[in-house]
């Protein structure tokens, strides 16, 4: 049996009396182990993320099975059959540690790949689009979604009011209310790189991609009464399900394909290929199949392993980049940010974050510093520290000149905040799941939302993404049908 021992491995004498001035006398500050054990106690918590709080991950592997060398240099995936070492965590989005797992709400899906050049982390969500297309509307929505400062309750008003004042969020929150707002499980459910990113093969011939991780345990939803009725039930029961099903041996898997755009298609296409608004339809860049990736192996500490967990948009290894999709190069400042707010300058020395690669760089000092520093400490030095390689130059793209300015992305002819949301209102949904987005969406917007913000949701939102939507909605609340739906 282990002894109980101090952090400096000294043996402590019990684990349940305190040192005290005989048995009624007080304590003794000479107690060191208590103090300690205090001490330590109300240092246990590190701030949170401020979104994606509550999430559940796990270790796997990821293999190629089908090659893609002609598309990326990428080490990791330059060979059928190649393996790498992965981590998985899987998040709700606007909920604190202890919210139910079951609440409507977007699934954040990120993937950290422990690749022979460094981490390669690809931070997506459970949908294919997001809400806004620029970074700096990020921190009001998350703000929307939130609690309200004077109550401290979440408040459907705040939600709406932003969404309606927004129309790129249509897309997304027809998705959101649709059934895929409600996952069955975290087994049961697509991921999506969401944004576009860049590939460049070994010739140097660059191509925009999107990324698709589908479920192979097929996509399942509750219904919306399931998922409310599961918040008492079981408040943690998506966490509960993905931990058991990967300790009973029943590995979840998700496949990935792509879809591939040349390069030089982006200013012709008939949509905006960086708005993160808006998928790339299959029609015109169909999927390509890469790879599978399965989980098999729980966490050992969820703090340690999970909560400390930091994925980085910006870890890139060379043949994969980001591109002039704005929420990308935003994100590429903020996950380091809050990684080294959450955990200091050396969070990447934690063993989850730590890559398999060697890391050599002049950073010094910093707290919690553990890797030994011996060599030089600047660059250039006349003592053999490491040499930046320009074999390695970073991704890069051309773009039309002009002056520096705040605006709105140049449109493509069939851009249009509605367009995606009515495709997939009358193109994929059929009669039931129309009816029941219907509910959805009327469930929401009648849970306390001021009249007026319900009738801008029908009138300026939902009518736009389709004229009958527009008049179901409004029927179920009992407002006023819009002139143009009528
Ligand atoms: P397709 O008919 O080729 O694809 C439609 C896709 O919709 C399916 O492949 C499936 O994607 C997804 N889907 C199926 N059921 C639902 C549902 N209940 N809720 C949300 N998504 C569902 O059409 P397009 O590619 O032309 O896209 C039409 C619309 O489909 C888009 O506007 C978008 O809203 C939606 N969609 C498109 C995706 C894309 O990348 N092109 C991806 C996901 C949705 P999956 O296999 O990924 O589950």
């Amino acid at each position: 049996m282990d002894k109980t021992t101090t952090d400096a491995g000294n043996p402590v004498s019990s684990d349940e009396h305190s040192l005290t001035a005989g048995p009624g006398g007080p304590n003794l500050l000479q107690d060191v182990y208590l103090v300690e054990k205090l001490a330590h106690f109300v240092r246990e918590r590190i701030p949170d993320r401020v979104y994606h709080v509550k999430g559940f991950g796990g270790f796997g592997t990821f293999e190629v099975t089908h090659d893609v060398t002609g598309f990326t240099k990428a080490a990791f995936l330059n060979a059928v059959g190649k393996r790498t070492p992965l981590l998985a965590r899987i998040s709700l989005v606007a909920g604190e540690e202890g919210y139910p797992d079951t609440d409507r709400d977007v699934r954040g899906f990120a993937l950290k790949f422990y690749t022979e050049e460094g981490n390669y982390d690809l931070v997506g969500n459970n949908t294919p689009v997001f809400f806004v297309r620029d970074p700096m509307k990020f921190p009001d929505f998350i703000h929307s979604q939130e609690r309200r400062p004077e109550t401290g309750l979440r408040d459907n008003n705040m939600q709406w009011d932003f969404w309606t004042l927004s129309p790129e969020s249509a897309h997304q929150v027809t998705y959101l209310m649709g059934d895929r707002g409600t996952p069955r499980t975290l087994r049961h459910m697509n991921g999506y790189g969401s944004d576009t990113y860049m590939w460049q093969n070994a010739g140097g011939e660059r191509f925009w991609v999107k990324y698709h991780w589908k479920t192979e345990q097929g996509v399942e939803n509750l219904s919306d009464a399931e998922a409310k009725a599961m918040r008492g039930a079981d408040p943690d029961f998506h966490r509960r399900d993905l931990h058991d099903a990967i300790a009973r041996g029943e590995h979840p898997a998700w496949r990935l394909e792509v879809q591939l755009m040349p390069y030089a298609d982006a200013p012709g296409y008939r949509f905006n290929p960086f708005d993160v608004t808006k998928v790339w339809p299959h029609a015109d860049y169909p999927l390509i199949p890469v790879g599978r990736f399965v989980l098999d192996r729980n966490p050992t500490d969820f703090f340690a392993e999970v909560t400390q967990a930091a994925f980085d948009v910006a870890n890139f290894v060379p043949g994969i980049g980001p591109s002039p999709d704005r929420m990308v190069l935003g994100r590429m400042f903020a996950y380091a940010d809050s990684a080294r707010y959450r955990n200091g300058a050396n969070y990447m020395e934690l063993p989850v974050n730590r890559p398999l690669a060697e890391v050599h760089n002049y950073h010094k000092d910093g707290p919690m510093r553990h890797g030994l520093h011996s060599g030089p400490v600047y660059a250039p030095n006349s003592y053999g520290g490491p040499q930046a390689d320009p074999r390695y130059p970073d991704a890069s793209w051309s773009f039309e000149g002009g002056e520096i300015v705040r605006a709105a992305y140049e449109a493509h002819r069939d851009d249009d905040d509605f367009i995606q949301a009515r495709m997939l209102y009358r193109d994929v949904l059929d009669a039931p799941a129309r009816d029941r987005l219907a509910g959805n969406i009327a469930g929401h917007l009648g849970d306390g939302v001021e009249r007026f913000i319900q009738q801008r949701a029908i009138d300026g939102y939902w009518s736009r993404v389709d004229a009958d939507l527009g008049r179901d909605v409004a029927r179920r609340l009992g407002l006023a049908v819009p002139a143009m739906a009528g």
